[in-house]
């Protein structure tokens, strides 16, 4: 495929594509005791077992409306594909939200991996500083065999030096609601069972899981139910605008941050031909 003028979606993880600390120990865990070329295997055993189960909320439930525009945008060559940029310290969590997050995008007909590459803090193309910049991304894409990004959307809970040098660079609000370690733990206890942990690493999750367990509970942040997810609206609606795509619903209008654009093809044509000229694209 055409590596020049690609046009990627970037995401951070931790608090912006959901909350993902009571998955930890079993992706860290299961990883680190695994085999290099049994990694994968098991990864999507965990990632399977959470994609057919409803009954977590480590996404932020508006995530599959943002995944649905990303597929049709990739479906239609709109869009190269995704990456985390994360800060989080487990290259094993983030490749694992990675592939949960590929397979939850063929629930609306992906027919290309989404999510091409995920970097945490230990990434070696990272610079180790936590710093979120457009060159370490650029040299991190280059690093991963995807050279020539034309244009990036990242979507964040934090603002990083990045939102100084891209125009496209979207601040979530944080999403802190938690689900607790009991309920990842009873989801997956059938992969544990047919991937047969030993009773060591057995115990040594069921101990990180304590231990997060009761920090959890001085959270204040902890829910019993999955949460409603309003903020993430504006995520969307930005993704639309970024992408040039119409609105689900044919003939609506796209909203935009600012104002209304008519989804029609007259009106959001001078729009386009001004950003093809441009490097990186704006809204
Ligand atoms: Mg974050």
């Amino acid at each position: 495929m055409q590596t020049e003028g690609q046009v990627w979606v970037g995401f951070d993880m931790d608090e912006c594509l959901g909350q993902f600390l009571s998955l930890w120990p079993y992706c860290e865990t299961l990883t680190r005791r695994l085999f290099k070329s049994q990694q994968h295997e098991y990864l999507s055993y965990v990632a399977k077992r959470l994609e057919e189960s409803d009954q977590h909320w480590l996404f932020r439930p508006g995530i599959d409306s943002v995944l649905r525009l990303l597929v049709a945008a990739q479906n239609t060559g709109k869009l190269y594909g995704c990456f985390i940029l994360s800060n989080n310290g487990s290259q094993n969590l983030v490749e694992c939200v990675r592939i949960i997050l590929n397979l939850r995008s063929q629930r609306f007909g992906a027919q290309d991996e989404l999510f091409r590459t995920g970097w945490s803090r230990n990434s070696p193309c990272r610079k180790g500083d936590m710093k979120k910049t457009l060159a370490e991304i650029q040299d991190c894409l280059a690093y991963e065999g995807f050279p020539g990004a034309r244009s990036l959307l990242f979507f964040d809970d934090m603002t990083h030096v990045l939102a100084n040098e891209i125009p496209a660079y979207v601040k979530v609000q944080p999403y802190t609601y938690y689900t607790p370690v009991d309920l990842i733990q009873h989801i997956l206890t059938p992969v544990f069972n047919r991937i047969r942990i030993s009773p060591t690493l057995m115990k040594t999750v069921s101990t990180q899981s304590k231990t997060m367990e009761a920090a959890d509970l001085k959270d204040t942040h902890l829910v019993k139910s999955p949460p409603r997810d309003t903020e993430w609206q504006e995520a969307t609606m930005a993704l639309q605008t970024f992408l040039q795509i119409r609105s689900a619903k044919r003939g609506k209008s796209v909203k935009t941050y600012k104002g209304t654009v008519k989804s029609s093809k007259k009106s959001i044509s001078p729009t386009r031909k001004a950003t093809k000229s441009r490097l990186w694209k704006r809204y």
